[in-house]
């Protein structure tokens, strides 16, 4: 077992949450873990792509893994956010959940035009939120070059929800 796949086994799986019939995946003994989470936010590091000049996360464990992650490639985060935090709003998407509806707003005056940007969060499932937050980055001007998550819920057609663009994942179930 190397260094990845031990810090993988960190992650439990719930079943029955958030509602019957899921299985959830709970990152939290993994960020906790202080081995386990160095190991993967350096694995996640090593996904970046090429001329890359800013990591995008996605509320709220993006945030966690991002923040380090940027630290350990040296590069800044923008923080994509759920509706209503932001004081100043650069532009706002509106995506499908199973049940219901999402938002997702990106901070006025962060992300300039042109700009190589690697998307970052903890979990692909459907896909729908990271692509909602591709959708907002491509929208302000920016180009996502990338998609780093630690874990792909294959099952759920994520990656083909998100066509073209790169996915890597540390682990795919
Ligand atoms: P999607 O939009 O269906 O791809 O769901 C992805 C979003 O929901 C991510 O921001 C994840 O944080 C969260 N998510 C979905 N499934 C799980 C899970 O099993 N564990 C942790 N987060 C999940």
């Amino acid at each position: 077992l190397d260094k990845v796949d031990a810090a993988l086994g960190l992650i439990t799986e719930i079943d029955g949450f958030p509602e019957p019939g899921v299985r959830f995946r709970d990152l939290s003994p993994l960020f906790a873990d202080a081995a386990g989470f160095s190991t993967v936010v350096d694995a996640l590091a090593s996904t970046i792509e090429p001329e890359v000049g800013l990591l995008a996360a996605v509320e709220a464990r993006g945030f966690v893994l991002a923040a380090a992650v940027g630290y350990a490639a040296g590069l800044g985060v923008v923080l994509v956010r759920k509706p209503g935090k932001l004081p100043a709003v650069a532009g706002r998407v509106d995506y499908e959940l199973e049940y219901g509806t999402a938002s997702l707003e990106l901070p006025a005056g962060v992300v300039a035009p042109g700009q190589r940007i690697q998307v970052v969060d903890d979990v692909l499932a459907t896909g729908g939120t990271v692509k909602a937050a591709c959708a907002l980055l491509e929208k302000a001007g920016a180009a996502v070059a990338g998609v780093s998550v630690v874990l792909e819920l294959a099952g759920l057609g994520g990656r083909a929800t998100l066509g073209d663009r790169v996915v890597r994942a540390l682990s795919t179930v």
